[in-house]
């Protein structure tokens, strides 16, 4: 299957496309991925090991709205 999100911005996995995600930017430009469930589930790491390939919080952005 093609994979059509467009930028370079793989490694991160699951989280790159997860409504949960809040995509933090340093001052310096590193990018850091912030599971907002870790403020309310302990089972979530706040900033997961990436690449996340399975997750039982993921939930797809609706690109279609
Ligand atoms: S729920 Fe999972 S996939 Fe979504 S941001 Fe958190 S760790 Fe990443």
């Amino acid at each position: 299957m093609m994979n059509d999100s467009g930028g370079g911005e793989q490694g991160a996995g699951l989280c790159e496309r997860c409504v949960n995600v809040k995509i933090v930017e340093s001052a310096r430009g590193s990018r850091f991925y912030l599971c907002q469930l870790s403020a309310t589930d302990p089972r979530f790491p706040k900033y997961p090991r990436l690449p996340v390939l399975r997750c039982s919080g993921f939930r797809p952005v609706d690109r279609d709205r």
